[in-house]
């Protein structure tokens, strides 16, 4: 990281309107959570899914909910566990000070279903979480559209991979699954989501004539949900991109800067 492209990043998010922080698995990794890139790193993390040579766009489907819901609940109760006790980073804190000391108007948006951002302190009506959130419920037949709040404990036995309890939908008793977009999914109820996304377009159109930086971190190319959204803010807004990433760091054409570190050391680097 060269001096003067840290002075730069730092006078250009001291002096814009408003801030896009965006996030993909990658702002995870220091907490400690897994990285799913690749079967590899997937397989690590879940060797006897390895064993049944299961990959994660394999499992991360409904498929498993219909056909053998307690290997469906081992993986995202396992997952559901695992978010529940991590600790978020220094790296969520030193955002929202600088959005606070610096008086920004912001609003985050991240493919992460892990619900971090909320258990770091961000504001819940500026979070746009555009797969959904494990930490909620819906029903796998749709019998209503509500989405419940997931306060249920799963308990994973690892060995076999199966969950001892799954839960169920209050109404009719039918499998319940998380509120999260999976690979082939048509059952997905996105309500809880709209309506993040209808304050998201809010904050775009009241910021429209102004500065909006975006403060990119840890998204990858496998699912470039995010990525998009960054070039599509790039191209539409006054805005420049800060890319924090160690390994897919290119800007890919957007306006703005590279930064290809890990999110806690790029925060620290650029953060006024
Ligand atoms: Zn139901």
């Amino acid at each position: 990281m060269e001096m003067n492209q840290i002075k730069q990043i730092q006078e250009y998010l001291k002096s814009v309107d408003a801030v896009i922080i965006s996030a993909g698995a990658g702002i995870g990794v220091e907490s400690g959570l897994p990285d799913f890139r690749g079967s590899e790193g997937f397989w690590r993390a879940y060797p006897l899914l390895k064993r049944l040579k299961i990959s994660f766009e394999e499992m991360a489907n409904p498929y498993w909910f219909e056909n053998d819901p307690s290997l469906a609940w081992a993986f995202y109760g396992h997952r559901l566990n695992l978010y529940r006790d991590t600790t978020p980073h220094e790296g969520f804190k030193l955002l929202q000070e600088y959005c606070k000391r610096f008086e920004k108007e912001y609003f985050v948006f991240t493919s992460n279903v892990d619900g971090q951002f909320q258990k770091s302190g961000f504001d819940t009506d500026k979070i746009y979480e555009v797969h959904g959130s494990i930490h909620y419920l819906q029903c796998t037949q749709n019998c209503t559209d509500s989405i419940w709040q997931n306060k249920e404990k799963i308990e994973v036995d690892i060995d076999s991979f199966k969950a001892l309890n799954i839960p169920l939908c209050p109404k009719c008793k039918a499998v319940a699954r998380p509120n999260i977009l999976m690979f082939g999914d048509w059952g997905w109820n996105s309500i809880r989501t709209n309506k993040q996304a209808k304050r998201y377009n809010e904050f775009l159109h009241k910021n429209y004539h102004k500065d909006i930086a975006i403060i990119e971190i840890g998204a990858g190319k496998a699912v470039p949900t995010v990525r998009y959204e960054s070039k599509k803010i790039t191209q539409n807004f006054s805005s420049k991109l800060i890319r924090i990433n160690p390994r897919d760091y290119n800007l890919e054409g957007c306006n703005g800067w590279s930064i290809a570190t890990g999110a806690i050391e790029g925060l620290k680097a650029i953060l006024p």
